[in-house]
């Protein structure tokens, strides 16, 4: 008698999904992507339908073959994402992708669950960016509410002289998305939850997560966030929970967050697993991976604390060569089978140690291999 696999419908066929279908596998999990182009990384290792959001007919042949749908993608139309919850479960809810996908009803969703946020405008016309710039003052950022993500879609205003720079760059923008002009946070670092929450309500956090960014692309992340009080750790963690309590999401998400003086401020919430927790899947009892898989599924979700302290190095653009982190203990390597292009993520790298001491040396060491040691500079400084 053969038995039926449970097989987990994945939107979106990039490293997400490739790492989802990775952590799915052990538990005899299989999964089925779908993607509008064909050489979509994460056909490597899972199933792969080529088709486009619109294709109903192709969504509802996807829809009769899983058990579950949920995203590798945010930007899934809300549309594609509704159209399918009439078909089967979709997790996390159409109505929460809907939120996190606009910084104006992210923000507001923050603000209502006591999350402050940094000021914030919405701009429709370069009347209204005068008015916001005349308001918030500069600098400032001026980021189109939808479809922006790892920095696209945003202008830095230094002075109020670059109004007419920043409608030029995102002015057409405006009438499509949707623009918010945000006041730049000059924050003393960034820090994300990584969360989940599972069907039945249950809610489990792995420990903060301190992120530095190059032009708005992740480039590092370190785990346990060092430095961080009990204080900071359960506010963060709190506000996390409370916002997928409201949403009544399942799955995993990420709040990425500014930490300025003692205050939190929310800056976006990524509805689906992060890059800010690659690390979990080295680092962690159980990675964010296969935590989502479980809660999508409605199986018990897994331990989320960590097995010491641990890095992750984004690689950008292309891939450097492997040798010196595979030559470290406890160094791991991912290439997530892409093609290299500029400021593409094609692959990352996790360090772990028992202790902040033995890790440092061990990006140092890497550091220098790779000759990429600013990439490693922030952490090896803060562990030093
Ligand atoms: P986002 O796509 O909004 O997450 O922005 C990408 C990165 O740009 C953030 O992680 C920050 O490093 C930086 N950034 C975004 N918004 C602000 C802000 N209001 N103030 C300062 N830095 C920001």
């Amino acid at each position: 008698m053969s038995r039926k696999l449970p097989t987990v419908g994945i939107l979106g066929g990039g490293q997400l999904a490739r790492m989802l279908t990775l952590a799915a596998a052990p538990l005899g999990i299989r999964t089925l992507v779908v993607d509008g182009t064909s050489d979509a990384c994460a056909g490597q290792v899972a199933e792969l339908i080529v088709a486009d959001w619109s294709d109903d007919a192709a969504l509802a042949d996807f829809a009769r073959r899983v058990d579950v749908v949920t995203f590798d993608f945010e930007n899934v139309p809300a549309a594609a994402a509704e159209r399918l919850a009439g078909l089967v479960d979709v997790f996390p809810n159409p109505r929460a992708l809907a939120v996190a996908q606009d910084r104006l009803s992210e923000k507001t969703l923050f603000r209502e669950t006591g999350l402050d946020t940094p000021e914030f405008e919405t701009v429709d016309t370069r009347e209204d960016l005068v008015r916001a710039v005349a308001r918030i003052g500069a600098p400032a950022i001026l980021k189109t509410r939808r479809l922006g993500y790892d920095g696209k879609g945003q202008f830095r205003l230094k002075t109020a002289d670059d109004i007419d720079a920043a409608w030029a760059a995102l002015g057409e923008a405006a009438g499509k998305h949707g623009l918010i002009l945000e006041a730049f946070v000059p924050f003393d670092r960034e820090l994300s939850v990584v969360a989940v929450r599972g069907r039945d309500g249950s809610f489990r956090a792995w420990p903060l997560t301190r992120n530095w960014h190059v032009d708005g692309v992740l480039s590092l992340s370190l785990a346990p966030a060092p430095g961080t009080s009990d204080e900071l750790e359960q506010a963060a963690t709190a506000h996390a929970r409370a916002i997928a309590e409201k949403l009544d999401y399942v799955g995993v998400f990420a709040l990425e967050l500014f930490v300025r003086g003692g205050d939190l401020l929310g800056n976006e919430m990524a509805p689906r697993v992060h890059n800010s927790g690659h690390w979990t899947i080295e680092g962690a009892h159980t990675s964010q991976f296969e935590n989502h898989i479980r809660a999508v599924l409605g199986l018990p979700l897994g331990d989320t604390g960590v097995r010491g302290a641990s890095a992750m190095l984004n690689w950008i653009g292309d891939m450097p060569d492997p040798a010196p982190v595979l030559s470290v203990a406890d160094g791991h390597w991912h290439d997530y089978g892409k093609e290299a292009r500029p400021g593409r993520k094609v692959g990352h790298a996790t360090l772990c140690a028992a202790d902040a001491g033995s890790l440092r040396a061990k990006l140092a060491e890497v550091g220098v291999g790779l000759g990429r040691e600013s990439q490693v500079a922030p952490a090896v400084e803060l562990l030093g």
